[in-house]
């Protein structure tokens, strides 16, 4: 039996690793526990093939589809969680996220706060991930109390002619708000060294502004805060009225431990915190604990996305790429009644990684090698918001393992974002017919997008009837139990979700704080 602890937090990513950084300055007894271990620092960080091709950092769990198919999930166990491999685009979602969206495939539904109520939160957590922006430039963008922390990351010069071609051309692009350590004014003393190798990969040098950077390593040795890594959570136990949550059961290195905390907040991630609910039913939550609504585990989102390459005689000598954005289409136009989402950059194409698709790139330009594709390739990210559905969902068998169901919806939005791309490029000297649509993760039953932007298996709301978590993101139904990752979620918006989940963990924790005064 081990000692009782003030706070226990499961999972170390974007959600848990920032309630913890933000609940450890309470002096309150915090117990991190993280299934997976500290990301090795080693070269393999930085190389295309063992990320992208031999998927070096991806869980070895099994998954089951629709139909009973197995597969690998793209998900990440560190310390620092999905973070650790993320591209750091650290997006606000817009004003108009909060409320009700009408989209082709049916209605975004509202948040039960408003911008206003997050945008104090979307500023601290800007301050503490070191978010580089330049606030007003993205013609979508709600108000800031404060400006950006740091200057926005500059253009390289391919990406500052694509940039004023768009301006030229009548678009509005802007520069994407990243989250990496780069000190553009004293280069020498930068943490960041502008590499490559940044989207979809780990950072070697630490300079990425992940979770584990910024939230988790600050509290190693503090004597408040605990963290055992390698501590898989099975499931939650509670007292007999099924109101508190008294037991965390977890397996590590084989062996079955309870951790006992006044206060549990689970963060292992929207499909890992539905499961550990829904593996967790008693005679009080015989669905799974706080799912009296049917709801843990619905309404699951990830983005209905694509990754294009546009090819283009020049030569796209750019490193560090993921600098522009375009919102021109992120709401409904005069020429479309729907919205279509976000044009952002990914990371630079590299040979080894698009490896997988030769067939279809020897097709595209024969003359050409990989290397060549690679070379004169520039590179988006196409993001229109999905929709909650309830059957979008995660279930899990009588084993514990985790059943995804998803079904795209908006495809005509993500279609027509994708024909206004075609358009854009005409403006850039990239003819619309040398772009084509890029795989370049590994083959996988579920594209990487399907677990990358995981959200809304828990959403909060003020009806316990249709929500399983209030306003502080407290389950409805127990009195000490809190989820604070993408769960929460009720929509997605279109653009990238940590940062709205790390906001959402300091006002979450500000809550707690409170409640521990
Ligand atoms: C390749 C990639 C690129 C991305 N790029 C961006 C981007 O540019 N911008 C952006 O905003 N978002 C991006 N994302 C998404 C972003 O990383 C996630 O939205 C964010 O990390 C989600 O935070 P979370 O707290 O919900 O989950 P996570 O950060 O994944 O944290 C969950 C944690 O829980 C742990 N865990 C799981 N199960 C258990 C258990 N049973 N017991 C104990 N611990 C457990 C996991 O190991 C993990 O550490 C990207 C994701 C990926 C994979
Ligand atoms: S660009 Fe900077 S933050 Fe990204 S991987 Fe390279 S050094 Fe790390």
């Amino acid at each position: 039996m081990t000692e009782n602890y003030d706070v226990i937090i499961i999972g170390s990513g974007a959600g848990g690793g920032t309630l913890a950084y933000d609940l450890a300055s309470s002096g309150k007894r915090i117990l991190l526990l993280e299934r997976g271990d500290f990301l090795p620092r080693e070269l393999e960080n930085w190389d295309a093939k063992p990320v992208f091709v031999d998927g070096r950092y991806i869980t070895k769990d099994t998954w089951f589809d629709r139909d009973g198919k197995q597969f690998q999930p793209q998900v990440h166990y560190f310390v620092g969680g999905a973070t650790k491999l993320y591209g750091a685009a650290l997006y606000r979602l817009r004003p108009q996220d909060f409320g009700e969206i009408k989209h082709t495939d049916g209605i975004s539904p509202a948040w039960p706060l408003s911008y206003d109520d997050f945008e104090p939160w979307y500023s601290a957590a800007e301050r503490l991930y070191q978010v580089h922006g330049n606030a007003g430039e993205d013609p979508t963008e709600g108000p800031h109390s404060e400006p950006y922390p740091w200057p926005a990351v500059s253009h390289e010069p391919r990406l500052q002619q694509i940039s004023d071609d768009l301006a030229a051309g009548g678009y509005r692009p802007f520069h994407a708000p990243c989250g990496i350590m780069l000190n553009e004014a004293d280069r020498p003393r930068s943490i960041c060294i502008r590499c490559a190798t940044c989207d979809g990969y780990p950072c070697l040098v630490h300079a990425k502004a992940d979770a584990e950077v910024i939230a988790v390593r600050p509290l190693l040795g503090r004597p408040n805060v605990t963290l055992l890594t390698g501590a898989e959570v099975r499931r939650l136990e509670t007292d007999d009225s099924g109101r508190t949550v008294t037991g965390v059961v977890v397996s590590r290195d084989g062996n079955r431990e309870v951790y006992r905390g006044d206060i549990v907040a689970i963060s292992a991630g929207a499909a890992n915190s539905a499961k550990i609910l829904l593996n967790s039913a008693t005679d009080k939550h015989p669905n799974g604990l706080a799912n009296g609504s049917d709801q843990v585990g619905r309404n699951y989102m990830f983005h209905n996305c694509k990754a294009v390459a546009a090819l283009s005689k020049e030569r796209n000598d750019t490193v560090f790429q993921k600098t522009l954005g375009i919102n021109d289409f992120y709401f409904a136009t005069k020429d479309y009644e729907y919205p279509m989402g976000n044009i952002q950059m990914v990371g630079k194409s590299n040979a080894e990684a698009m490896r997988g698709e030769q067939p279809q790139l020897t097709w595209f330009a024969p003359e050409w090698g990989l290397t060549d594709t690679a070379r004169h390739s520039v590179d988006f990210w196409l993001t229109t918001e999905d929709l909650p559905v309830p059957e979008n969902r995660v279930t899990t068998d009588k084993d514990g393992n985790v059943h995804l169901t998803v079904t795209m919806t908006n495809n005509q939005e993500a279609d027509r974002l994708y024909g206004e791309l075609k358009k854009i490029l005409n403006h850039t000297g990239m003819a619309a017919h040398h772009v084509f649509r890029k795989n370049f993760y590994m083959d996988m039953a579920i594209p990487l997008a399907g677990c990358a932007h995981q959200a809304g298996t828990c959403r909060f709301g003020t009806d316990p009837a249709t929500s399983v978590l209030d306003t502080n993101c407290k389950a409805h139904e127990l009195d000490n139990l809190y989820v604070v990752d993408t769960s929460f979620f009720p929509s997605i918006g279109a653009v990238n979700p940590a940062l709205t989940a790390i906001a959402n963990a300091l006002r979450v924790g500000d809550h707690l704080r409170q409640r521990m005064a």
